[in-house]
Order: C-alpha cells, then sequence, then structure tokens
C-alpha cells in the first residue's frame, strides 16, 4: 500500500530522516518505534504529505504521490492522520467533527455526511455521543471520534502518531482496544507508539527509528525481544 524510498527530510542545517526506506503492505500493522527526536512523528507527516520532501519519494498502491504534478489532495484522502492532541473543534458537535471535511472540502451534501459519520460513530463505540460536544466526551472518547474522522473516506492506510500518549492511563486501553479491531478488520496502519506491550502484540513489523534513520525492522518478538543491532538494545534497556 505505502512505499517510503530513500525519504530524506531536513529543517534548516538538521537532518532529521536520512535515507528512510519503509514499506507498508496491505492488512499490515507496522509500528514505529525510537526516542524522542528520532524523526517517526516527521515520517508520518512526510507519508501523507503534510511536509515537503527532501528528497525521496512516497508511492501509494505505487502512485508517486510526492511528485508534484499528482493531487496531494486526493492521495491525503487515501490516508487517515491520527495525532497525539485530539485535535477536535471545540465549538462543533462529534458528529459535524466528522462530517466538516467531507461537507466544506469535499461538497458530500449533509445527508449523506450524517449517515456516513453516524455510521462511523457507531463502529467506534460511540453512536450516542453525535450530538455531543468534545469537552464533554473524556479523552479516549475524543481521540476514538478522531478516529472515525479518519475513517471519513475509507482510507486505504491508517496513519496514527502516538494517539494514546496524551490520554490518563486508564484511556489508553480503550484506544488501544479500537486500534486492535480496526487491524482485526484487515486495517492497514502505520502507527509510531511508546506502547511496547501493545507493539508486541499487535504489530506485524516493528521498526526503529534513531536520528532519522531506521536502523532495524522486523517482526516484534525479533526487534523487541532480540535486537540485532546495539542502538536498538540501548533505546529497549532505556525504555523499560
Ligand atoms: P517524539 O517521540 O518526541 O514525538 P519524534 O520521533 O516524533 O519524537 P519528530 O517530531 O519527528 O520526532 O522530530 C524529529 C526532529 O525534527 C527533532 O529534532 C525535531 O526538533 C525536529 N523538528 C520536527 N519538526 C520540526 C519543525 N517544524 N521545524 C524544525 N525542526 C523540527
Ligand atoms: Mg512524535
Amino acid at each position: 500500500v505505502l512505499a517510503v524510498r530513500g525519504l530524506v527530510k531536513r529543517y534548516g542545517q538538521a537532518t532529521v530522516l536520512d535515507g528512510v526506506d519503509l514499506d507498508v503492505h496491505e492488512h499490515e500493522v507496522v509500528v514505529l518505534i525510537g526516542s524522542s527526536g528520532s524523526g517517526k512523528s516527521t515520517l508520518l507527516r512526510c507519508a501523507n504529505l503534510l511536509e515537503e520532501l527532501d528528497d525521496g519519494q512516497v508511492l501509494l498502491d505505487g502512485v508517486d504521490v510526492s511528485d508534484p504534478r499528482v493531487d496531494a489532495d486526493r492521495a491525503r484522502r487515501a490516508m487517515g492522520i491520527v495525532f497525539q492532541a485530539f485535535n477536535l473543534f471545540p465549538h462543533m458537535s462529534v458528529l459535524d467533527n466528522v462530517t466538516l471535511a467531507p461537507r466544506v472540502v469535499h461538497g458530500v451534501p449533509r445527508g449523506t455526511a450524517d449517515d456516513r459519520a453516524r455510521d462511523l460513530l457507531s463502529r467506534v463505540g460511540l453512536a450516542d455521543k453525535a450530538d455531543s460536544y468534545p469537552d464533554r466526551l473524556s479523552g479516549g472518547q475524543q481521540q476514538r471520534v478522531a478516529i472515525a474522522r479518519a475513517l471519513a473516506y475509507d482510507p486505504r492506510l491508517l496513519l496514527f502518531d502516538e494517539i494514546t500518549s496524551a490520554l490518563d492511563p486508564e484511556l489508553v486501553g480503550e484506544v488501544l482496544a479500537l486500534v486492535r479491531e480496526l487491524a482485526g478488520q484487515g486495517r492497514t496502519i502505520l502507527m509510531a507508539t511508546h506502547e511496547m506491550g501493545f507493539a508486541k502484540q499487535v504489530a506485524d513489523r516493528v521498526c526503529f527509528l534513531d536520528g532519522g534513520k531506521l536502523v532495524e525492522s522486523g517482526p516484534p518478538e525479533q526487534v523487541l525481544g532480540d535486537p540485532t543491532h546495539e542502538r536498538t538494545r540501548r533505546f529497549l534497556r532505556r525504555i523499560i
């Protein structure tokens, strides 16, 4: 589904991604791990074409969507992204948060958008919250709304950037359970997380980023249990 080729991203003098190659295949759950500043968020943002690449390509189903001649909006619609902060509009109901982009950006009629949004909300277990405002929801519920919103265009790929990091510990589980459910439905997911237990259980592949380089990639039991590289070992020792 996704292929990242020789991706280089610089901010000023700093090379934040230094030639990253990464594939995410259909139905795969790929987890990005690495210390703070290693480039996980930048990689997800580049994959979603929210950043300009300094070199390399992002291919979606074999199409080079990083080519400036390609319609980036259309490519972005094929990917649903969720960030650490919930990023919901506080002055809009849950339903309107989910339907805003389809209605305003893509001209989907309200009735159609509402029906679709109610369906998505019921899939994330929030059918009864459609008319609530975000401040009446728990952090976990808000994050599930953000996930419903990311599902709006039935994306080929879901990009999750530490979507549980801002949650109270007792709310992390319900969001991870939803991710697990999406994985079980065969969704293709690329996610950055610090939840190693979750990575171990749900990831098909774990990728360790360090200093903008993809140091190691493999099945979770190998990368987390018996890493090849000293840098991976050092990272895992530090976080356990
Ligand atoms: P964390 O685990 O803390 O979320 P991360 O792995 O997601 O870290 P990134 O956010 O991708 O790391 O950041 C990688 C590097 O790029 C950091 O050194 C950061 O300071 C730098 N960086 C990120 N965004 C920008 C920006 N907009 N301008 C300048 N530097 C940036
Ligand atoms: Mg980050």
